[in-house]
């Protein structure tokens, strides 16, 4: 049996999942998401991703037709039905249909699709040995003119930033904001760590308010490690002791370079591989169970 997709209610095979091409989410980017993992058969904070869908939605103004109960039931039927325990879920809700003109109040119906895959797993390698990353030109959308708490389907500002990092041989962009203050990477949140106090940027200098990210500070704290939203540089980067990025994907990446500058060892430090050992036991621990 191909891919069952779920569009506004119904199932459709992979082949057929298809939406009009006045959608607005299309047309404009005019739409939310979210990206969810589940593990051994439980979707890890399954809650908190459908707070920031909804949330997401209700800046912009977008109607979900689904409770969040309902929500929960369609994205646990998507993944009983296509039999995944292991899987990365794609929750996208469109402005809807409309005309060819920006104005939303010409899209009666928003639109909800559930996309369940199996998940790509980022190498193995990656983990043991890190990534190099790059400052990119492009600058971080400021919260301001596009609030990052957003996870809307507009994702050029970050498009533009991984196009460079690649084009610059490297795999992952660190962006700043327009004041050179970092943000994030482009599909990432990022952390360092230095003399016992672990730091990631605060989400109004331009970043998401990564899932990840908040179970990493609840981690930190059993740890025994200061975790805390502060301001850095590129200066404060490449002089920590560790650095690693975080994300539902990708979970906990060590970083080892920046713009050609090592950090720390070179290899993925101790507070990071702490943090991934105990984040792995956590996602085998907790979840709401696909089967009822
Ligand atoms: N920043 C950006 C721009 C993202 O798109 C994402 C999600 N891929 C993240 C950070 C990490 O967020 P989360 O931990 O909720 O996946």
């Amino acid at each position: 049996m191909s891919l069952q997709v779920y569009i506004d209610g119904e199932f459709f095979p992979k082949e057929e999942a298809k939406i009009s091409v006045f959608d607005h989410g299309l047309l404009y980017g005019d739409g939310v998401f979210e990206g969810i993992r589940s593990y051994a058969g439980k979707v890890f904070k399954l809650a908190e991703h459908l707070n920031r869908l909804y949330e997401s939605a209700k800046t912009l103004m977008i109607e979900i037709s689904l409770s969040r109960p309902g929500m929960q039931d369609a994205v646990l039927n998507t993944l009983r039905l296509n039999k995944l325990q292991d899987a990365y879920i794609r929750l996208v809700v469109t402005r809807g249909e409309g005309d060819l003109g920006l104005d939303p109040g010409k899209c009666p119906r928003s639109r909800v699709i559930i996309i369940a895959d199996k998940i790509a797993l980022y190498p193995q390698e990656l983990y043991a040995h890190g990534l190099e990353i790059i400052t990119v030109p492009t600058r971080s959308i400021p919260a301001e003119s596009l609030n990052p708490q957003i996870k809307s389907l507009n994702y050029l500002n970050n498009i533009l930033a991984k196009m460079e990092a690649i084009n610059g041989g490297a795999a992952e962009a660190l962006m700043l904001n327009a004041e050179g203050y970092a943000t994030e990477c482009s599909g990432d949140n990022i952390f360092i760590f230095k003399r016992g106090r672990l730091l990631t940027p605060p989400t109004y200098r331009g970043a998401l308010e990564g899932i990840t990210r908040d179970v990493i500070m609840d981690l930190a704290k059993g740890l025994g490690l200061e975790g805390r939203e502060e301001t850095f540089t590129r200066h404060e980067i490449y002089n920590a002791e560790e650095c690693f990025l975080t994300g539902t994907a990708a979970e906990i990446i060590p970083v080892v370079k920046v713009d050609k500058r090592i950090i720390g060892s070179g290899k993925p430090g101790k507070v990071t591989r702490n943090l991934l050992c105990e984040f792995r036991k956590l996602t085998a621990r907790e979840g709401v169970p696909i089967t009822s």
